[in-house]
């Protein structure tokens, strides 16, 4: 008979220094223990990737990503081998890899490389030896072996494609929270731990802000149909499973708030009203590798108009330096930046089918007497733009009305 398979992944703050380390390792060969066949996924130590990148920006600001690469991937090499070294000490046979070593094929997009393909007959191979696979997180190779990373937080995304590469039964996402929360528990010690939720939702958390999971590593999940298990390293309750249905016959109607502090809010101003010109402005951010979120237009104004929207904060000063220039091809007016914004998203399937989520959002949002400077929905979610001054109060106020506090 086939032995059970699990995958593991260990975020940053669970292998954040010996101590914890050294728990891992026990939680890991208490499942070889059980017989269990083990792919382990870990992330850089605590706050590494971080220091990485501040070290990187004090020697170049606007570092080849390339050379980034290179430099981020070794935190999850430090990682890996610690454990190793750790289950050993445990007398258990372990081997560590880099993502390349393991066969993760990606595209060549430095720093937010998408994975190809991978070829798991190395890690069958050792798992056949009776050997723990460790795999370093969030990296990969490209096919002219140059290193590449996943995007933030993409060790989650390595762990749910050997998942699925692999046919594990189980995937198990360890972290330093006890699974998936009505909100982040750090803002609102009263956030309520969720048992099940839909990829669907997850996903639109994770892209509003939920770090706790990376937004793709969700996507591919739903496209495989990979269950995932969310919980905490220091515990051994259960945690939160992420499926396809949920067992609950009624839904509710807002499961979620989420809260992003790491965009910025662009505005063109006088921008001159007629045909191709929102295409011109985005065209050229596209261009550029720059995501966009939120877009507002103003109503026109004896034909000139005023346009926002929203980048992340680590493309801020590459989409100023664009907008500016097109600003002056189209002869439109100032071009102003605001840092500081933030934006609180309610999140629910149920929102489908119920009315008046929107209007108790604004309600909570005016008796905080918080100003709504953007508004943006989808099908199950709606955020607003605010100052990021009331974003905490925000979060708890929202959290309380739609009755998620436990
Ligand atoms: P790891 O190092 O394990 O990858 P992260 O820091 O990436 O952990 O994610 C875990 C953190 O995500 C938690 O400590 C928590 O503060 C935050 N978080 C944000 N939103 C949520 C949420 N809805 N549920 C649980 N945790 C959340
Ligand atoms: N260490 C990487 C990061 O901090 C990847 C991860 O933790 O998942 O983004
Ligand atoms: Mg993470």
């Amino acid at each position: 008979m086939r032995r059970k398979l699990i995958v593991q992944k260990f975020g940053g703050s669970s292998v954040a220094d010996v101590k914890r380390i050294k728990n891992v390792a026990k939680r890991v060969v208490s499942y070889a223990k059980k017989g269990c066949d083990l792919v382990v996924v870990v992330s850089a130590l605590g706050d590494t990737t971080d220091e990485l990148i501040e070290l990187a920006n004090k020697i170049n600001p606007e570092p080849s990503e390339r050379e980034m690469d290179m430099l981020l991937s070794t935190g999850e090499q430090i990682s890996v081998a610690l454990l190793a070294m750790a289950i050993h000490k445990l007398g258990f046979e372990a081997i560590s890899f880099t993502g390349a070593q393991v066969g993760i094929i990606t595209d060549s997009s430095h720093t937010r490389a998408r994975i190809l393909k991978i070829n798991t007959d190395k890690i069958k191979e050792e798992l056949n030896n009776g050997r723990i696979v460790i795999v370093a997180g969030f990296q990969g190779a490209t096919l002219n072996q140059d290193i590449t990373t996943l995007g933030r937080g993409g060790s989650d995304l390595t762990a749910v494609a050997l998942a699925k590469e692999l046919g594990a039964d189980e995937c198990e996402i360890y972290t330093d929270v006890k699974g998936i929360y009505t909100t982040d528990p750090r803002i609102e010690p009263k956030a309520r731990k969720i048992e099940e939720i839909t990829y669907d939702e997850m996903l639109e958390m994770a892209s509003l802000g939920a770090q706790v999971m990376q937004a793709r590593s969700i996507e591919v999940a739903k496209k495989f149909n990979v269950p995932i298990h969310v919980r905490s390293s220091f515990s051994k309750d259960i945690g939160t499973m992420i499926i396809k249905e949920v067992k609950i016959m009624e839904e509710v109607v807002v499961s979620g708030i989420t809260l992003n502090k790491n965009q910025a809010k662009i505005t063109i101003c006088n921008v001159p009203d007629r045909p191709g010109v929102a295409s011109m402005i985005f065209k050229e951010l596209s261009g550029s590798g720059i995501n966009v979120d939120m877009i507002v237009q103003n109503v026109s104004h004896l034909r000139q108009t005023d346009i926002s929207f929203t980048v992340n904060k680590t493309d801020v000063s590459k989409a100023t330096k664009i907008i500016r220039s097109v600003a002056r091809g189209i002869r439109a007016g100032e071009v102003l930046l605001d840092e500081d914004i933030a934006r609180i998203s309610i999140v629910g399937v149920g929102m489908k089918s119920h009315h008046g989520v929107a209007a108790t959002m604004f309600s909570v949002l005016a008796k905080n007497k918080v100003n709504i400077e953007m508004i943006s929905t989808s099908d199950i979610s709606l955020s607003c733009v605010i100052k990021k001054k009331f974003a905490e109060k925000a979060v708890k106020a929202l959290h309380k009305e739609f009755g998620l506090t436990k």
